[in-house]
């Protein structure tokens, strides 16, 4: 894998522009055409700050390339029936193409239960047990957003797979457990390694990574000793921690020391801007899908 004196950026913030354009063409076509456009809709219960922002920015993007999106805010003292009531409507509804609900629940609401009632068709999160069981069957189905970007940046950008050990850092249904299939399958051809909390000698398995995919939620937890020159990593941590030379009092971090790693990679994701504008657009993508599937065009 290339040389490692310059290390590039897999820009995932350039690439999410680029495919909200594609998808706004698309939308924009098919509107002047006398056809509805895409509809997605998203659920949130209470008012969790992280979760508010991942809303509005999923509602953004959606009337940045054309959708209709709804937003059902419901209180925090919402029963898992009320709850459930919502999702058989939003089931039923023919106007709606997706919808997302938004975690984490409260607690008293059962988010299994909860993941288990949205119809498969319109599980554009890919988190229903039938998206998920496709999904490692290799057939046709909705593929959960951030794993899906992480492959778009990945093949987009060229980078060669086939063959290649790919080392993954956490094993969680949204990422980890996902990631690590979809990257092992026919089109990737990647060897696999998975790891999580319980694995031995993690730091001698990470510097045998060619593709380092690190989703384990601490905060710059890979460090450059743990890095083979030449490898690509992907940060797919996200946290907020305290700035303040920053407006907003907070800048972003990774779960990758970037200072130090992005001098030893070839390709590397930033933080922000790398893996996060794209889990969005695979929101959008599956959206779209589920629109021509649903209106058989
Ligand atoms: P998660 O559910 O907390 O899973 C973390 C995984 O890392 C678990 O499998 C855990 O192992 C493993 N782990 C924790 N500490 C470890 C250690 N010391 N050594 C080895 N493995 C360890 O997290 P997640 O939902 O997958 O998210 C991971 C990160 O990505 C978070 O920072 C999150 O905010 C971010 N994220 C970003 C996006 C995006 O759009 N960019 C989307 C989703 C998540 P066990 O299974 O053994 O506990």
């Amino acid at each position: 894998m290339g040389d490692n004196h310059e290390t590039k950026l897999l820009d995932g913030k350039a690439m999410a522009l680029q495919i909200k354009d594609e998808i706004a063409n698309e939308v924009r076509a098919m509107t002047s055409a006398g056809r509805r456009a895409p509809h997605l809709a998203a659920v949130i219960v209470g008012e969790d700050g992280a979760s508010m922002t991942y809303v509005a920015s999923k509602e953004k993007s959606s009337h940045e390339v054309g959708f209709t999106s709804s937003v059902y805010r419901m209180s925090e003292q919402t029963t898992e029936r009320q709850l459930l009531e919502t999702i058989d409507f939003l089931n039923n509804d023919p106007d709606i193409d997706g919808f997302i609900v938004q975690l984490p629940l409260p607690k008293h609401i059962d988010e299994q239960k909860v993941i288990n009632a949205i119809a498969p068709d319109k599980d554009v999160d890919g988190f229903t047990p039938v998206n998920v069981g496709r999904m490692v069957l290799g057939e046709e189905c909705f593929v959960p957003a951030t794993p899906m970007g992480i492959c778009t940046l990945l093949k987009r950008y060229g980078i060669e797979t086939a063959g290649k050990h790919c080392v993954v850092l956490g094993r969680s249904n949204i990422v980890g457990t996902p990631v690590a299939n979809l990257l092992s399958r026919k089109g990737f051809d990647c060897t696999v390694t998975m790891c999580h909390s319980r694995t031995q000698n993690l730091k001698e398995l990470c510097l045998q990574a060619d593709i380092l995919v690190v989703a384990i939620g601490k905060p710059e937890f890979v460090t450059a000793d743990m890095v083979k020159p030449g490898a690509v990593v992907v940060d797919v941590g996200i946290h907020r921690v305290p700035d303040a030379t920053k407006k907003t009092g907070y800048r972003i971090i990774g779960d990758v020391k970037h200072d130090e790693v992005d001098q030893k990679c070839s390709w590397v994701t930033p933080v922000p801007g790398g893996v996060g504008p794209l889990t969005i657009v695979s929101l959008l993508q599956n959206t779209l899908a589920a629109y021509h599937r649903h209106t058989g065009r």
